[in-house]
């Protein structure tokens, strides 16, 4: 492993960091001039991410499986627990492990972080809230979630995650933070993992209809990355230990967000009609008042922008990543 330069920058480990988010967050604390530690087992994540970060000498890479004993040498300040298969393709895939890294990865790294005395945020997701039965949702509602349903795997295992993360913070005193985090788009998404926007690209470039799920009336609220990790980078230096939703509260059904779709790719293509997955919720809008107070955040980015620049990401993709699965 490669040596650090300066041992009094902040030193942070990022657990998924190969994947969307985390690989996002590893620019990020690079680039707030942080030493980053980051550490994945490539499930789900790819090298392709954080590829470009390598020459960095405050840049370094574990490949291993948090759902093992976690090991790092020297001072740690900050974790970011963010790895996890968070797809429904890949905990329908995936569902022992999406299980036993939200509880035991989860557990390792609690430990950790109490052994190194640092402060640990982990991600969890509106999921949480199931189907839920309040709109939009605020961080006080309990929600309403099947455990044995095909999302159970990933909806308990995140509950789980929340429940011994307090538990940490009450009993061991420890430093936590909790994030709520709502759907979520922009490069690097992979193509071909079943979530709605890199399918409608995926298609569109493809020349293929667009496939919407059951009649396309259940809503989604989509935040745009770079939004998201500014939320995350208040969330983990604020004082607040409760969960905080983070995601943008602009709502649109699935059936309009597949017409902006091909509105924005200018595809020939039309869409249709598939049979809705089971515990598909309903709607889905964050209520973000307490980020706005506690953390004076709220996105920025519209969906317009946010589009664009994603699918110019996608478009230059090679050719064969279209066919990738
Ligand atoms: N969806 C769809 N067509 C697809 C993929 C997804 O209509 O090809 C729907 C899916 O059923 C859900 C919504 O789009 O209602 C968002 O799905 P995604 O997997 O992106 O996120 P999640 O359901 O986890 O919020």
């Amino acid at each position: 492993m490669r040596k650090f330069s300066d041992l009094n920058k902040p030193r942070i480990l990022i657990t998924g960091a190969a994947g969307f988010l985390g690989s996002h967050l590893c620019d990020r604390f690079i680039r707030e001039g942080y030493q980053v530690i980051a550490m994945d087992n490539l499930l789900t994540g790819s090298m392709r991410n954080i590829e470009h970060l390598f020459p960095n000498e405050d840049f370094s890479f574990y490949h291993h499986d948090v759902t093992r004993f976690v090991h790092v040498p020297g001072k740690l300040d900050f974790i970011l627990h963010f790895a996890s298969p968070a797809s429904p393709i890949d905990y329908l895939k995936m569902p022992i492990q999406t299980l036993k890294v939200g509880s035991l990865g989860t557990h390792n790294l609690l430990g950790l972080a109490k052994e190194k005395n640092a402060r640990i945020l982990i991600a969890s997701t509106s999921e949480v809230y199931g189907d839920p039965m309040v709109h939009p949702q605020k961080e006080s509602y309990w929600g309403n979630v099947n455990p044995v349903g095909p999302r159970g795997v990933y909806d308990e295992a995140k509950r789980f995650m929340e429940a011994i993360t307090m538990a940490y913070h009450n009993y061991h005193g420890l430093d936590t933070r909790i994030a709520r985090i709502f759907n979520t788009y922009g490069p690097r998404m992979r193509l071909n993992d079943g979530r709605a926007l890199p399918a409608f690209i995926g298609q569109a470039l493809r020349g293929e209809d667009l496939t919407v799920f059951g009649d396309g009336s259940q809503t989604r609220s989509f935040c745009y990355v770079d939004d998201l990790v500014e939320g995350i980078y208040r969330l983990l230096l604020s004082e607040y230990p409760e969960p905080v939703n983070l995601g943008n509260p602009d709502e649109i059904s699935i059936r309009d967000f597949a017409e902006e779709i091909i509105a924005l790719t200018g595809t020939k293509q039309k869409v249709v009609y598939k049979p809705l997955p089971v515990d598909d919720p309903q709607q889905r809008q964050p209520d973000i008042s307490l980020a706005k107070e506690k953390l004076n955040w709220q996105p920025k980015v519209n969906r317009q922008d946010g589009l664009r620049i994603t699918y110019e990401w996608f478009r230059q993709l090679p050719e064969s990543a279209l066919h990738e699965l």
